[in-house]
């Protein structure tokens, strides 16, 4: 089972082709995206891991940041599932919108008159009948949580705290709990620098980068 976590983790950016596949360091095997490092212990996985000299040097970015002044903050891992599907709710709300009236419903019609004069007047959208929303797209489930998009472009995170993550590192922080089993984790944080995170799950360890900083 811990074998399939590092699949979570592991970058598909052929650019770098050392990160698609997990690393062994020192009894530990690591896998990153550079947005995401995982390590789990070699003796809780069941298959082999090789090692590569190009890969980044992941025991020392997770060293370094546990030498830091860390301070912790619980979390419930049905509270986070909790969180995760609003942010789904919000998402496919948005995607299955109709483009033409943006989902109100109404568009506005012109007639022009035989004094060559021109009306305008509010009718039902002709492309969704005044539904506001196009059907055809929502029956697809999407498995990759995208960030929460508003009305005018801006995107939000989920927030923990004062903590702020995209909602797909909170997905892999989930997946982890879950196949873990485990009703709650800890992340540890730097209170002067709210760069990354490191959460932990029993041996296993999963560093984060946050979504932004927060003053
Ligand atoms: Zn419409």
């Amino acid at each position: 089972m811990n074998d399939f976590l590092l699949n979570l983790f592991t970058g598909t950016d052929e650019i770098r082709p050392a990160m698609m596949f997990p690393n062994l360091e020192n009894g530990i095997v690591y896998a990153t995206d550079t947005y995401a490092l995982v390590a789990i212990p070699e003796n809780e996985l069941a298959l082999k891991y090789g090692t590569n000299e190009k890969y980044p040097n992941a025991h020392k970015i997770l060293d370094d940041f546990q030498k830091k002044e860390l301070k912790s903050i619980r979390v419930n891992v049905i509270d986070l599932a909790k969180e995760l599907t609003k942010a789904r709710i919000e998402v496919d709300k948005d995607s299955i919108k109709c483009k033409e009236c943006k989902g109100s419903g109404t568009v506005e019609f012109e007639y022009r008159d035989q004094q060559n004069e021109t009306h305008y007047i509010d009718g039902d959208c002709p492309i969704c009948d005044g539904e506001g929303s196009s059907e055809k797209d929502s029956k697809f489930a999407r498995i990759k949580l995208s960030m929460i998009e508003k009305e005018d472009g801006t995107q939000i995170a989920i927030n923990i705290n004062d903590l702020y993550f995209h909602p797909f590192q909170l997905y892999r922080l989930f997946m982890v709990a879950s196949l873990k089993r485990i009703d709650d984790f800890e992340i540890l944080y730097d209170p002067n620098n709210y760069g990354q995170v490191v959460s932990v799950f029993g041996n296993i360890k999963v560093l984060t980068m946050l979504y932004a900083r927060t003053s």
